[in-house]
């Protein structure tokens, strides 16, 4: 659906040269949700401008429904990003005109007919809930409420891709709740394929199938979001999930625990009741585990559980039982191997 090939973008500032993207280069299949993640800077901002040449890149190419729009000329590229919806951070709304009219001037300017404009906005208004605040100007409504009249502006267009920069960072947790309930919504029911940029992992999450993480213009790692935050190989993602670790156990309890045996993180990847192999730790190997802490993480299409672990027992003993765990498709981290 879309596909970035060996995509550079470099800006010169002064004499300087930035270079913003450094041979980027991914697939987005159709129907997906794939995310981009990265700290500020990081240059997703400018990758995400790139897909609907908002921002013409340096060198390389952009494939939308295999189309390459490098090569288009100014009329059939207008065409081609009427496939396109694109929402912001920062909603980009029409501050003097009505929630209807930010829907329906779009439309109005894209050619459309009175009475399609008007099924149009109609329809999208009631799928983001809106139906309500067609007459409300935009300094009446939420910062959520202002996001869905965005959501139903790009969506009036019936594009088959929507792209979403930041579209929930200035919104509490709550409302973003409602938000990427939504979006989940309109993939699922639409079967829109959306790219999302987002410096949030909890985001990519919530809401995913794949995600790429970007640090200075390039992309250091990609795969299914489950996959990549629960074995990350590169720093800056292991710095992610460590950023969002739940356990930050006081320093006084890490003294209260006995000496001989090992702090240790268990994952377990898509949860099952069946295999008891705690249970069967304590019993076949002699160690003892005690359970700090734990929880469960919804990822879109899974769900991952983290137990924080003591095991104690003899060194070799402690080895033998973290050697079965792993053999059981358990992730397993010594405390202290989380960063490393
Ligand atoms: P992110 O969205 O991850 O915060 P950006 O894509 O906005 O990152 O920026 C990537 C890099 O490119 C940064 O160093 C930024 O300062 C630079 N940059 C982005 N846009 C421009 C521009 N129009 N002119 C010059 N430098 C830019």
């Amino acid at each position: 659906m879309i596909e970035l090939k060996n995509i550079t973008k470099n800006y010169k500032v002064g004499k300087k040269t930035i270079n913003a993207l450094d041979n980027v280069s991914l697939s987005v299949h159709k129907g997906e949700i794939y995310g981009v993640i990265g700290y500020s800077g990081a240059g997703k901002s400018t990758l995400i401008r790139c897909i609907n040449l908002l921002e013409t890149p340096t060198e390389g190419e952009v494939f939308v429904d295999g189309i390459k729009l490098n090569d288009l000329n100014k009329n059939d590229l207008q065409q081609t990003r009427q496939k396109i919806g694109m929402i912001f951070q920062g909603y980009n709304l029409l501050t003097t005109a009505t929630v209807y009219d930010n829907v329906a001037i779009p439309l109005k300017l894209a050619g459309l007919s009175k009475d399609l404009i008007q099924q149009r906005v109609k329809k999208y208004l009631e799928i983001v809930g809106l139906s309500d605040r067609a007459s409300a100007f935009p300094a009446q409504l939420s910062g959520g409420q202002k996001q869905r009249v965005a959501i139903a502006r790009a969506l009036s267009h019936e594009p088959e891709i929507l792209l979403s920069d930041e579209a929930t960072s200035a919104l509490d947790p709550t409302t973003t709740e409602s938000i990427l309930d939504l979006l989940l919504e309109i993939n699922q029911e639409l079967g829109l394929t959306i790219f999302l940029i987002t410096h949030e992992l909890s985001v990519i999450q919530r809401l995913c199938d794949r995600v790429a993480v970007m640090q200075d213009g390039q992309i250091v790692e990609q795969g299914p979001v489950v996959d990549v935050f629960t074995q990350p190989r590169s720093t800056i993602t292991k710095t992610f999930v460590q950023d969002s670790a739940k356990y930050k156990l006081p320093a006084k309890f890490l003294q209260t625990l006995p000496e001989e045996g090992v702090l240790i993180h268990c994952t377990f990847v898509g949860i099952s009741s069946t295999k008891p192999a705690l249970a069967h730790v304590a019993t076949t190997f002699g160690v003892v585990p005690n359970i700090i802490a734990g929880g469960i993480d919804q990822f879109k299409n899974e769900s991952v559980g983290n137990l924080l672990v003591h095991l104690e027992g003899e060194p070799d003993k402690v080895i033998a039982a973290i050697n079965y765990l792993s053999g059981q498709g358990i992730i397993v981290k010594k405390e202290g191997e989380i960063n490393g």
